[in-house]
């Protein structure tokens, strides 16, 4: 069963609902939720409520904080730069984190004085591991494994209004459009290792299509920065619902997480599905098994 976890929902700010690949639709009573904000707080051990799936997320015991996190001020969650939009800015940037708007006006001495901090703290890496960071080999590792760095998080400083572009046509086409095995590159914002898989996007338009080239580029732009699964499927499934307001939106995501079989967790084969249905996704079983179907994942 594919599940899709609400614990690392923001605060309850996105519309996505729970589904699961059986047709299912996610039983989780609001009181059952509520429960779990409660443990959530007190700071019992969260994977104690975690419902049982084939597919576990990239946690392992080891990662559990040994006290609970301070709680974020309410003051500290009113300054993060987010319009109403739950995943599109009023500026096309997506989630923007709180650096995001810096590095995207910062001036070129500025970029380069970033360059330089982040190369000494790679230094820094190297040296605590137990490394020569003056060896011949290490020498400009740090300055590569910085820019590396950049451009794996470059999604933050991506404007979702660039990448669409205009192209959404409208074209009268009211069937089901699907892509399928898009691959996705991100990082684990837990462990920042990556994880990489395939995703699979399906929309019925309500008379408007979107090209099909941009799809993929929206699933890049939410995957290069640091993330969890979970929100990286029900951001690209928000972020198309919120540009072209089709009928319905999926998104499944089936990914390897380096955090889990480097570190042994789990057997190096397990994968992480992750699912998010939107609209008539979410209200019409028939629907969503069709898409299930194409995209290869309905094992009924
Ligand atoms: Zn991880």
């Amino acid at each position: 069963m594919v599940q899709f976890e609400h614990s690392e929902s923001e605060s309850g700010a996105m519309t996505s609902k729970t589904s699961s690949v059986n047709g299912e639709a996610a039983k989780r009573k609001d009181g059952e939720k509520r429960s779990k904000k409660k443990s959530k707080k007190s700071g019992l051990h969260r994977s104690s409520k975690r419902r049982h799936s084939i597919s576990k997320a990239a946690r392992d015991p080891r990662d559990e904080p040994e006290s609970p996190p301070p709680k974020k001020s309410k003051k500290e969650e009113g300054a993060v730069t987010r319009s109403p939009s739950p995943v599109i800015d009023f500026d096309g940037l997506s989630r923007p984190s709180t650096g995001t708007r810096a590095r995207a006006e910062e001036t070129p001495e500025q970029a380069a004085q970033r360059l330089e901090r982040m190369r000494g703290a790679v230094r820094t890496l190297l040296e605590c591991v137990g490394e020569d960071p003056d060896r011949e080999g290490l020498l400009d590792t740090p300055a590569r494994y910085a820019k590396a760095l950049l451009f794996f998080t470059q999604g933050y400083q991506q404007n979702v209004r660039d990448i669409v572009n205009n192209a959404i046509f409208h074209e009268g086409h009211n069937e089901m459009v699907v892509i399928k095995g898009i691959e996705v590159f991100s990082m684990c914002e837990h462990h920042m290792v990556p994880f990489t898989g395939q995703m699979h996007i399906g929309y019925i338009p309500s008379h408007s299509v979107i090209g099909l080239s941009k799809l993929p580029r929206i699933a890049d732009m939410f995957s290069r920065r640091l993330q969890i699964q979970e929100r990286l499927t029900k951001e690209v499934a928000n972020a198309i619902m919120e540009i072209l307001q089709p009928q319905g939106v999926a998104v499944v995501m089936e990914s390897s997480h380096l955090c889990m079989v480097m570190r042994g967790v789990e057997k190096s084969s397990a994968t992480t599905i992750t699912s998010c249905v939107l609209g008539c996704f979410e209200r019409k079983e028939k629907t969503r098994n069709e898409f299930l179907s194409l995209v290869g994942l309905n094992r009924h």
